[in-house]
């Protein structure tokens, strides 16, 4: 089980992958909003990622792509929600 909660395919190859599959999704459905939307569309992703890992459980150490990233990657990497489940204080959750 490899597929974040939600998930409708479940057929994902990593916890990372799923989550970016529904990041994708989230951004297709959203139209851009300016004209130079390279800003935007840079903190656009960063929240969408963030919101998603949210939405996952998993807690970020902050919004920053490189917190999500690592975050989700963390998450990924033992199965379980970084921030809820595990955080960087207490790395190796029980059970794993
Ligand atoms: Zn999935």
């Amino acid at each position: 089980m490899t597929c974040t909660t939600g998930c409708k395919t479940q057929d994902h190859a990593s916890y990372a992958e799923c989550l970016k599959a529904k990041a994708v999704k989230t951004f297709l459905a959203s139209p851009s909003k300016g004209l130079d939307g390279t800003t935007q569309k840079r903190w656009d992703a960063e929240l969408n990622a963030y919101c998603n890992a949210r939405q996952e459980g998993i807690q970020p150490d902050g919004t920053t792509m490189a917190k999500v990233t690592q975050a989700v990657k963390a998450s990924d990497k033992f199965g379980k929600a970084y921030g809820r489940d595990f955080n960087a204080a207490s790395p190796m959750p029980e059970g794993v």
